[in-house]
């Protein structure tokens, strides 16, 4: 890895506890990150556990009074400096991510400049952390609202945007005027330390920010929410966890941001635009190799161009180069694990012995590993596991559908409510649509609804909170009212 950066300085292999780089743990465990393209080793790092996560909490705690006496504009100044840093060294990070993730290149540093740009974005809001004045109840009334950072935020990340997934979350925290104690998955460690080593060369004090590396994060998950300290966590990740880390956190009344998972419908109804439809779908579904929680999950098609839809998709489906991420126009790597690659074979073999048609792919790929063909399935039916879980994996399964009503109440028989897709020329059919998705983000007429400006985050099952826009730093600010009798 340190051989193909520009910045060998970036590849950090040390934790970041309590302001400084730690090597080794307290119980000297370590543990190895490989390369899921490949299996080869990337780095070996400490394997930490709660008393480190606790050291970091209390760092935190002390760092976090100073930082948040600063001016917004003095917080705003240290992620100016840091998103110029992320830009400048986009290639390298790119390089670390692919390394440790797999996705393609290109799409690593897409990853990283997404990332870097709700640094940006929460810089500039740092400064506008407006309170309120209300008119008040009585003559000698006055009230005013003051905005306040919650404290200590602990921040737990999965593997499938180790960048992005951890700014998001960073940058509003930091911009507030909070501290953060992070974990990122033990898949992907590496994008976050790069992440703190960039943060610490901007000019952010020790202690603003903590890498704990681990792999036992149910006892990192503990001290995270069961330590007083903490006043929010933020968690991206699998409902599941989710759910554990609500339970642990119900004892001290913990402020949870909560990004879990999605199962996305994706809607082609009759009058849409399909090759637009089709391209909306190449980015939506095999995006990440199908590895993201907004991924369209199940594709439903309007009877009068259902077999033109799956022609024309499995076309495209068809052109995509499945390889390792540092390839030359390669768009689809390889899968995280060999449990991800399990559950992909699993929603295949499921749907087909219950009747689905394989019109692409369907296979490993021929070069083995963690590689899986991009798949299109036709004939897809509500019983299938495809119509519940999330695949989370390069297969596209196409329901065919007969009215609007039918697919509005299939799209919301669903426990998540994340995002959803649909594509239609009628303006009035858009809205009534629109409005009838029990979902937090719909994209209409396109399949890439991710930005900075605007509010991400879903309803249901998949979680509460925003992150982007100006909603997202309400996440990590406190209401203080003040009623001044004069
Ligand atoms: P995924 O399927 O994306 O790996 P998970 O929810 O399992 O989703 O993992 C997301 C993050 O949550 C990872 O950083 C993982 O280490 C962490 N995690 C998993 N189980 C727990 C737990 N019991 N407590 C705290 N964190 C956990």
């Amino acid at each position: 890895l340190i051989s193909m950066l520009k910045d060998p300085s970036l590849a950090a292999d040390k934790a970041l506890i309590a302001g400084k780089w730690v090597a080794v743990s307290d119980s000297g465990k370590t543990f190895d990150v490989t390369n899921p393209s490949t299996g080869e080793l990337v780095a070996t790092l400490p394997d930490m556990g709660r008393e480190e996560a606790a050291r970091c909490i209390e760092a935190a705690y002390r760092a976090q009074k100073l930082w948040a006496a600063k001016t917004g504009k003095e917080r705003a100044a240290v992620l100016r400096k840091l998103f110029d840093l992320l830009v400048e060294n986009a290639d390298d990070l790119a390089v670390i991510l692919t390394m440790e993730m797999g996705k393609p290149l290109a799409e690593a540093k897409g990853e990283i400049l997404y990332g870097a740009s709700y640094v940006e974005w929460f810089g500039e809001e740092a400064k506008r952390v407006y309170g309120d004045t209300i008119p008040g109840h009585q003559q000698d009334k006055r009230i005013i609202i003051l905005k306040q950072p919650v404290g200590v935020v602990a921040s737990i990340t999965p593997w499938n945007f180790p960048n992005a997934m951890l700014a998001r979350k960073f940058a509003p925290a930091v911009a507030a005027g909070c501290a953060m104690v992070s974990k990122p998955a033990a898949e992907t460690p590496l994008s976050a330390l790069a992440l703190a080593v960039l943060a610490e060369r901007a000019g952010l004090p020790a202690g603003i920010f903590n890498v704990v590396l681990s792999t036992d994060s149910s006892s990192v998950g503990k001290e995270f929410t069961e330590n007083d300290k903490v006043r929010k966590l933020t968690f991206t990740g699998s409902t599941n966890v989710g759910k554990i880390l609500m339970r642990q956190g119900a004892d001290q009344i913990m402020k949870l941001g909560l990004e879990l998972g999605g199962n996305a419908p994706f809607i082609v109804f009759d009058d849409a635009d399909l090759d637009a439809a089709v391209e909306g779908a190449m980015v939506s579904k095999y995006r990440n190799n199908g590895q993201t929680c907004v991924c369209a999950n199940r594709l439903y098609v309007q009877s009068g161009v259902y077999d033109a839809f799956a022609k024309k998709l499995s076309e495209k489906v068809a052109a995509m180069k499945v390889g390792d991420g540092f390839e030359a126009g390669v768009n689809a790597g390889p899968l995280i694990t060999q449990k991800a690659l399990e559950k992909v074979e699993e929603h295949i073999s499921d749907a087909v012995s219950k009747g689905a048609e394989v019109a692409l792919g369907g296979n490993r790929d021929a070069r083995g590993g963690l590689f899986f063909q991009p798949t299109v399935l036709t004939g897809v039916t509500t019983d299938m596991k495809v119509a519940r879980e999330e695949t989370f994996g390069p297969v596209a399964p196409l329901f065919e559908f007969e009215t609007e009503e039918d697919v509005i109440e299939m799209a919301n028989n669903t426990e998540f409510g994340l995002a959803s897709y649909f594509y239609s020329k009628d303006m009035s059919k858009i809205f009534r649509v629109a409005e009838a998705l029990e979902y937090g983000m719909v994209g209409i007429n396109t399949g890439l609804i991710s930005t900075e400006v605007a509010p991400f985050g879903g309803i249901k099952q998949s979680g509460q909170g925003r992150e982007g826009s100006k909603y997202g730093i309400e996440d990590y600010l406190e209401i203080k009212y003040l009623c001044l009798s004069i």
